[in-house]
């Protein structure tokens, strides 16, 4: 970590989150003769640099959460909470992150109200729930042969275990409820099962979540040639005749510009700067910012049938009730949506008043769906009109299908019927549709295609058509309409990317 500007690199990445780290962690294993510089407009929360918010204590846990909310923090102490989560608001924001503060609706349209990011070393990294299921059927990139492999090389850099709560008393229970319900109906690879979580269980117990901390590992942070620089906003990428050059990159703290020269630029600034970055560089491919899809989330929650409690649970905690862990009710192409049990703050309800009696005994349930995805569904950038970081200005351009609001439908029909497997409802209210944004699985907008035919924006190895040595990462790359949480896909695609650099330094340098 230094303040230096460098004047040259051999590659520079463009954001922390868990898909830049992707890209460091995979050169620094596989090319550590290679200066690698990551810029990220947002600050250092704590050290170890990406470390998840939830692995600080209280205190410092808040304020790294207003640190990650960009040029306008909110005031105050933690939001950590789930109060408010469950009175339909259209503006949803979670600690950590920050919403569009206009664009984010035109007339007429569903618009994504929820859309939000952070700014922070770690990106919504540091804040994430950690779920990290394998995508299957439709959803998977089926142009990408060794996606297994890759994605089984996400599961390490991210550390993702499916056992950390094997022993949660009610955990098995509800798998078991919601099996005899579902897995007759599916696939044998696609059966109910613990979510896969990048989480880690201590000897004392406690747990340790997962940030770009755990992808960088020891291989980035003991890398000479790697260098982290907080605090720095990339304005622009810099080619010239088809090949990428470099950056211009701003000091957030002095507003001084430096020019850094690379050949090989990889662009991982979450789904919406992503395409916003290469807009400003006047990278400008037609699919730029197209297809741009989120998943509609709905959430309901019951009182588990027949069970005793077991111990205290704080409801308005984060953390994943210990008592029961998190089932994952897989997607299938069937059954087109990804169904989440007992991660409370991913299927955030309010708890009726009396549920003290038997404390760990309510269950969360969160369906997601995939989008019917829109070439029309965008986002445009204005030149005109400069956001908070004085970029081009987001204008949102989204609406919800015919086909979208009857797949909603179905999910809500699903889970109510996983629900009542499980118990009884906790009051007579329906399941809460969140606002679209409000999944923060933004993808789409820097997709990739395996021919360059004008509906994506880079090749199967995130490297953009028409600039070589310019790549892009995060969520944005995905092309599939995916109900799943995406992260752990966004990170084996860069893992995809990540080699064929290496591959290039190597036979470059060799
Ligand atoms: P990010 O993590 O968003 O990182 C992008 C980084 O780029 C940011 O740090 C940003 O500051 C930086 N940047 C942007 N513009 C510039 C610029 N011009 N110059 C320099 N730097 C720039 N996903 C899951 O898969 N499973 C979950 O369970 C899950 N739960 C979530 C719960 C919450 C509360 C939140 C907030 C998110 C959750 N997510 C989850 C989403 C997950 O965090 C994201 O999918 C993931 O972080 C995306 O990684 P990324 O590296 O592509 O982008």
């Amino acid at each position: 970590m230094n303040r230096e500007f460098p004047t040259q690199a051999d590659v520079v990445i463009v954001g922390s989150g868990p898909a830049g780290a992707a890209y460091a962690r995979i050169l620094s294993e596989q090319s550590p003769d290679a200066n690698v510089v990551m810029f990220e407009v947002g600050p250092l929360l704590a050290d170890p640099p990406g470390i998840h918010v939830k692995n600080l204590p209280g205190d410092a846990r808040a304020r790294a959460q207003r640190l990650s909310e960009g040029p306008a923090p909110r005031d105050g102490a933690s939001t950590d909470t789930m109060k408010g989560y469950a009175d339909a608001s259209q503006r949803l924001v979670r600690p950590g992150t920050f919403l569009l503060p206009d664009g984010y609706r035109m007339p007429g349209e569903d618009g994504l109200p929820g859309a939000a990011m952070s700014s922070n070393v770690g990106g919504m990294g540091a804040h994430w729930t950690g779920a990290c299921p394998r995508p299957g059927g439709k959803e998977r990139v089926d142009f990408i042969d060794d996606l297994d492999e890759l994605l089984s090389e996400g599961e390490r850099l991210l550390g993702v275990d499916d056992r950390v709560f094997e022993g949660a008393p009610y955990s098995a229970q509800v798998r078991e409820r919601l099996a005899e319900l579902l897995d007759s109906e599916r696939p044998a690879n696609r059966h109910v099962a613990p979510m896969p979580l990048a989480v880690r269980r201590q000897q004392d117990g406690g747990l340790v979540w997962s940030g770009s901390d755990v992808v960088f590992g020891e291989p980035t942070r003991s890398n000479p040639r790697f260098t982290l620089i907080p605090e720095a906003l990339v304005a622009r990428v810099r080619h010239e005749h088809g090949q990428v050059t470099g950056v211009i990159v701003r000091d957030q703290r002095d507003c001084t510009e430096h020019t850094v020269d690379a050949p090989v630029v990889v662009v991982a600034a979450d789904a919406l700067r992503t395409p916003q970055i290469l807009w400003a560089s006047n990278v400008r491919p037609h699919a730029l910012g197209r297809w741009l899809n989120d998943q509609p989330q709905s959430v309901y929650a019951v009182r588990l049938r027949d069970v005793e409690s077991h111990a205290d649970v704080d409801h308005d905690s984060t953390e994943i009730v210990p008592e029961s862990g998190v089932n994952w009710v897989p997607y299938t192409d069937d059954d087109p949506f990804h169904g989440q049990v007992m991660q409370l703050d991913a299927s955030p309800v309010k708890l009726a008043s009396d549920d003290a009696p038997k404390p760990g005994t309510i269950v969360g349930l969160g369906w997601f769906c995939a989008k019917d995805l829109q070439e029309s569904d965008r986002v445009e950038f204005d030149d005109a009109q400069l956001d908070g970081y004085g970029m081009p200005a987001m204008r949102i351009h989204y609406r919800l299908t015919d086909d979208d609001h009857s797949m909603i439908q179905r999910s809500r029909q699903a889970m109510m019927r996983a629900a009542a497997a499980l118990g009884e409802p906790l009051d007579d209210r329906d399941p809460l549709t969140f606002a679209p944004g409000a999944s923060l699985h933004y993808q789409g907008t820097v997709r990739m295609g395996q021919v360059d035919d004008g509906t994506s924006v880079c090749g199967p190895t995130s490297e953009v058509w028409g600039v070589a040595g310019l790549f892009v990462a995060g969520n944005g790359v995905i092309p599939t309409a995916i109900a799943c949480n995406p992260t752990l896909t966004s990170v084996a695609l860069a893992v995809h990317g990540a080699r064929s650099i290496a591959a290039n330094i190597t036979s470059t340098k060799g």
